[in-house]
């Protein structure tokens, strides 16, 4: 059997981002999370348009934290100060599948949640988990997206997968030590720019049994790989930062005509290792 070609360390924690890299292209993978490469070229172009949006994602996020550890709104509407900041928060105060959410004792904005896997650790960072009257636990997550992706695409992407399995694993602090009935999870993506159209994705016993499978599984073929090799879809390398690393093109592909829109976008996806405080 051939040696694997990197050993993890035994504390590397792995996330819905760096194992959806690795699905999505295992050199990726390495050069992020094993090689620790900073991003050295623009993903895709216009390259200032994409930055701007990607930041006004994550200040989109911190406004929704703070409306929710009890920032009056009027005080947060102050920092909506770009078309596309105040369009998100409009949506956000004003929709109705959210307007329950300040009645409910039970909100944990921006909680981290781990738990082992194998010889490692997985580790998610949730925008929000709610827990209703009834005690169901819902997790909210936030999205910038341009485009409303299909149901199908957001299904099968490890954080739909991962954030449903780990809350199960590891959430029961969140209700007093008692264990989660997978049946009792859901995961709602909430899109501010398509607010009538929250995608929903309840959970049962047996998904959680073949997610875990699949996590355990993966991390295994990670940690045994004798190779990360260059995906045979040159497309996703158009928008992606290493194309200089792997010798696929100087020129970065256009948002706008990428087909797998999709794949491009999930790109600048905002996660709380990015946000920094809010100031007034
Ligand atoms: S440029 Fe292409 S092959 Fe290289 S890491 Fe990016 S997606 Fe993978």
């Amino acid at each position: 059997m051939p040696e694997p070609a990197f050993k993890i360390p035994s504390q590397f924690t792995f996330s819905q981002s760096s194992l959806q890299d690795y699905a999505d292209c295992p050199r990726r993978f390495q050069l992020r999370f094993l090689d620790r490469l900073l991003y050295p070229a623009a993903e895709s172009e216009p390259a200032l348009e994409n930055e701007r949006h990607q930041q006004e994602g994550q200040h989109f996020h911190r406004l929704a934290q703070q409306y929710l550890l009890g920032i009056p709104a009027e005080k947060l509407a102050r920092l909506a100060n770009t078309p596309n900041l105040q369009r998100w928060w409009e949506n956000f105060v004003h929709a109705t599948d959210l307007s329950g959410l300040k009645d409910l004792s039970g909100l944990y904005p921006e909680l981290t949640l781990s738990a082992p896997l194998g010889d490692y650790r997985l580790i998610a960072k949730y925008d929000l988990i709610a827990i209703t009257g009834d005690e169901k636990l819902v997790i909210y997550d936030w999205k910038t997206y341009r485009k409303r992706p299909r149901d199908e695409w957001l299904s099968a992407r490890w954080q739909t997968r991962v954030y449903r399995a780990l809350l199960v694993a590891a959430g029961s602090l969140l209700i007093s030590g008692r264990p989660i009935v997978p049946e009792r999870c859901e995961m709602v993506y909430w899109f501010a720019n398509h607010p009538g159209e929250p995608a929903r994705f309840p959970y049962n016993e047996s998904q959680y049994k073949r997610d875990w499978d699949a996590l355990v599984k993966l991390t295994e073929e990670i940690r045994t790989a004798s190779s990360y090799p260059l995906t045979d879809d040159r497309q996703m390398c158009s928008y992606c930062t290493y194309r200089s690393y792997c010798d696929r093109g100087i020129q970065a592909g256009n948002l706008d005509a990428i087909e797998a829109e999709m794949e491009a976008e999930s790109l600048f996806d905002v996660n709380f290792e990015q946000i920094g405080e809010i100031e007034f």
